[in-house]
């Protein structure tokens, strides 16, 4: 594995040139009383709005006369500046001599290749499970050079991935499988890509693995309220999006290095109502975190493993995209969030990077806000409602 000293991912004091910074001048000029000053503090230009609907907030302007390249909230998985790059001071995240499997990568837009990228920069060997419908067009990508200017790493050079799995989550082992995914075409290609058999072959391979990523949802009728959901549907989430690492933890445990760490991705959905994130998946969320304190005590216990979740905010991913309204939690997140700034995966990235590294060692059971602090707010900025106390006073 190539191991050098500067491909290690440190912890750097910087700031990145933000959307929030390049406006700070706007957010002087704009202050907005939201109707709430507590005496002679600067509160107005904490609640300000001004700048968000002079920049931020385009729910009323014409979205497709702005390229989304020009859009502050436009959604993107690696930032262009990177923060990563190693510097020559700072608190290292060293991840050599570590290996990882990532379960959920068909394609470089989503969190699961962002968290890929940031174990492999921090020095960590990289293992792939992906979708078994979506491998042969993930490996034929990858083969073909299409992710390589993804693939580049703070140090320049580019991601390994050591090898790519085939995974079905939903599935732990042979018997599970129904005749008819088995006789699907789709399926008729691969081979071992129950939980199970994955787990095998990772054993055969390589041996053992430290870090365990679980980075993979899916709700056949995310797009209903849960109102309307049926049994089947509702199944099918907590089966593909809760479970799902259930069974993996249960499966590489057994190969797991002691230390070693697991991580798993959440939504807000899970505690606070977001409608849309139907069919069931916000019921998979919930169930996601509480199996992650429970997991953390079990798999601490049992061999010093830790287990944590992180929420992250909204990213435009593959699969965000099919939910259908992910422009619009961007837009939201980015208008309210205590961070005025555009996510992007590569912040989950590095967090997933520390919680798998020796400096999170205390930390288990945990649920961890990727989502530049949308999940601590209490009302939401751009509501009209606070348009009209302004304009009261
Ligand atoms: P993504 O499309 O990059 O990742 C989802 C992956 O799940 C895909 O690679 C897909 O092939 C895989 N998958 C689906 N069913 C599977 C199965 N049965 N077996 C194996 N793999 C399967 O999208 P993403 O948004 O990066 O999602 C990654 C994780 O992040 C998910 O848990 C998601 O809920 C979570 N998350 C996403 C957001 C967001 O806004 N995108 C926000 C918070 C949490």
């Amino acid at each position: 594995m190539a191991a050098t000293a500067a491909s290690s991912l440190q912890i750097a004091a910087t700031r990145r040139p933000s959307i929030a910074s390049s406006t700070s001048k706007v957010v002087k000029a704009g202050s907005y009383n939201v109707g709430f000053n507590p005496g002679n503090t600067s509160w107005d230009k904490l609640t300000s709005t001004r700048h968000l609907s002079n920049l931020g907030c385009l729910r009323n302007q014409n979205h497709s006369a702005v390229p989304t390249s020009k859009r502050p909230f436009s959604a993107k998985a690696m930032s262009e500046s990177s923060e990563t790059k190693a510097s020559s001071s700072g608190l290292p995240i060293d991840l050599r001599g570590k290996r990882a499997f990532i379960a959920g990568i068909a394609d470089d837009n989503g969190y699961g290749w962002a968290i890929a990228k940031s174990l492999a920069a921090a020095g960590a060997e990289i293992l792939v499970g992906t979708w078994v419908p979506a491998l042969n067009i993930f490996e034929t990508s990858l083969r073909r050079g299409k992710f390589d200017q993804s693939r580049v790493l703070p140090d320049g050079s580019l991601m390994e991935i050591k090898k790519v799995y085939a995974l079905d989550a939903v599935f732990d082992n042979p018997e599970d499988v129904p005749e008819d995914i088995k006789a699907n075409k789709r399926y008729a290609g691969s081979s071992n890509w129950t939980v199970q058999e994955a787990a095998e072959c990772v054993k055969n391979d390589f041996g053992s693995i430290d870090i365990l990523v679980h980075s993979l949802a899916n709700g056949p009728e995310v797009s209903k309220p849960l109102l309307e959901t049926s049994r089947k549907g509702y199944l099918a989430a907590i089966s593909a999006s809760s479970y799902s690492f259930v069974s993996l933890l249960r499966h590489f445990l057994p190969i797991m290095n002691p230390g070693g760490a697991s991580i798993s991705l959440t939504y807000i959905a899970s505690e606070r109502i977001i409608p849309g994130y139907g069919g069931g998946m916000s019921s998979a969320k919930a169930a996601l975190e509480s199996d992650t304190r429970v997991l953390a005590f079990e798999a601490g216990r049992k061999q010093n493993i830790r287990v944590n979740t992180i929420s992250a905010g909204p990213l435009g991913s593959r699969a965000a995209k099919a939910i259908g309204f992910i422009d619009t939690m961007i837009e939201y997140s980015y208008n309210n969030g205590p961070i005025q700034k555009t996510l992007t995966a590569e912040e989950v990235g590095n967090a997933a990077a520390f919680l798998a590294s020796p400096l999170a060692s205390a930390i288990t059971g945990a649920t961890i806000y990727v989502d530049n602090g949308l999940n601590a707010m209490g009302v939401a900025l751009d509501s009209p409602v606070f348009k009209d106390l302004n304009n009261k006073n």
